[in-house]
């Protein structure tokens, strides 16, 4: 992957440019048989996460998320996803099921929980959406009522990365019934009796992903972050850092695409000459090159926004994510539509980065939410002069 045309961005200091350059040179040294083993069995899906988690752990390549280094982050998503969607996924899941805690945790449980999440010993999950919450997060129903001197949870989760393979979850439940001040997170202990994964979720692109219900699972009071009713801000808080790096994720996947959709357009034989000749798939690849570069200019703006001290990013980070992804989801299918017949064969690397791309418009908000996110701070600041 081509990073030095990025990397001379003003958005980056030296710091960011040695973190990408020394970690691409870590993934260039990794056997290809790992990025490889992604392209298709869902069977192993949990056990090659693990192994994505402890192994960027351990070499130190979690430390962003530790930090909280938005750009970092972004950078690292990117380089990742450029190679293997379950290599970012892992390293994505690590830091937003920890981000929580290291936003909002005492000193004593950041001490307790995060080293071994970021050492990659110890998998992290985020588990706010439900069947029925997840773009209204307020329908949310899972709760957690006083019990002694800690709190018993009782609820179902749907849709939650890492379900079943996690060692830490991020659990947000309702205290009271007030639809967003309701609700509050806890840091719950996956070894904890009483939770059990009810489903196992395949999706169209390998992901560890399923539902699990809590029984009567006591904790702690201390497992509580922030106060009761904290909950929702601490989701939306959490989500703000981490959004833009789901923009990120999908350039990484669109560079990947086009660059296979250039190299095989150069060489492909048609007509007498290459496709590359041909005046509308020209046009494309100016499309392509040009949403590359705009999702890419939005990314970094969120990220270095966030950096560099404004307190919420909510519309920036919100643009990042909407358009970043949808431009993604359009660069995937063009470059399977250069491909061809080729181009919808498994085990071609466009069709694998066509599937891989899809769910980014879901999760994390989708699409449609991250416009009214953007509209609704478009008119506040309209309102406000
Ligand atoms: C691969 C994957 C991984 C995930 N990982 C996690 C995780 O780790 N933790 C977690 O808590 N959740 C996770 N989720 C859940 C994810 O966040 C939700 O799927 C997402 O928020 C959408 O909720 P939903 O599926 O209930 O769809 P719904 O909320 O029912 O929305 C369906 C569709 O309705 C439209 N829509 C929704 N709201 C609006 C609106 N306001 N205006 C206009 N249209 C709208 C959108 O098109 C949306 O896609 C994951 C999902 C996927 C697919």
């Amino acid at each position: 992957m081509r990073l030095d045309a990025t990397l001379a961005w003003p958005f980056f200091d030296a710091a960011h440019r040695s973190h990408a350059e020394r970690f691409e040179t870590w993934l260039e040294a990794e056997p290809s048989a790992r990025f490889d083993a992604d392209a298709l069995d869902d069977a192993s899906v949990g056990a090659r996460t693990r192994c994505w988690a402890r192994d960027l752990g351990a070499a130190g390549w979690l430390a962003p998320c530790s930090r909280l280094d938005v750009r970092a982050i972004a950078l690292s998503r990117e380089q990742l996803a450029y190679r293997s969607a379950l290599g970012d996924f892992a390293f994505a899941m690590q830091g937003l099921g920890s981000g929580a805690i290291s936003l909002f945790g005492t000193a004593q449980q950041r001490e307790r929980v995060l080293p071994g999440i970021f050492a990659g010993a110890s998998v992290a999950a985020f588990a706010l959406s439900e069947e029925r919450a997840g773009s209204d997060v307020a329908a949310l129903a899972a709760r957690a009522q006083r019990s002694g001197d800690g709190y018993a949870i009782d609820g179902e989760k749907c849709w939650i990365s890492n379900a079943g393979i996690a060692d830490t979850y991020v659990l947000f439940a309702r205290t009271s019934d007030h639809p967003t001040k309701g609700l509050s997170a806890f840091i719950v202990d996956a070894a904890q009796s009483g939770i059990a994964l009810t489903r196992s979720i395949q999706t169209i692109s390998p992901h560890p992903l399923g539902a699990l219900s809590f029984s009567g699972v006591r904790i702690p009071a201390d497992a509580r972050l922030g106060e009761e009713g904290d909950g929702f801000r601490i989701a939306m808080a959490t989500l703000d850092v981490f959004r833009a790096t789901v923009g990120a994720a999908a350039l990484g996947f669109a560079r990947r695409a086009f660059d296979e959709a250039r190299a095989h357009v150069m060489q492909r034989e048609i007509y007498g000459a290459k496709l590359a000749d041909l005046q509308i798939v020209s046009g494309m690849l100016a499309e392509m090159a040009t949403e590359i570069d705009a999702a890419a200019l939005l990314v970094y703006r969120a990220a270095y926004a966030k950096d560099t001290g404004a307190a919420r990013v909510t519309k920036e980070a919100a643009m990042a994510k909407w358009y970043a992804t949808e431009a993604a989801g359009r660069v995937c299918d063009r470059a399977v539509q250069l491909f061809g017949g080729r181009g919808v064969t498994r085990g071609e690397i466009v069709e694998r980065l066509y599937r891989d791309v899809r769910a980014l418009r879901i999760y994390e908000g989708a699409s449609e939410v991250q416009q009214v996110v953007i509209a609704r701070s478009v008119l506040k600041e309209h309102s406000l002069g």
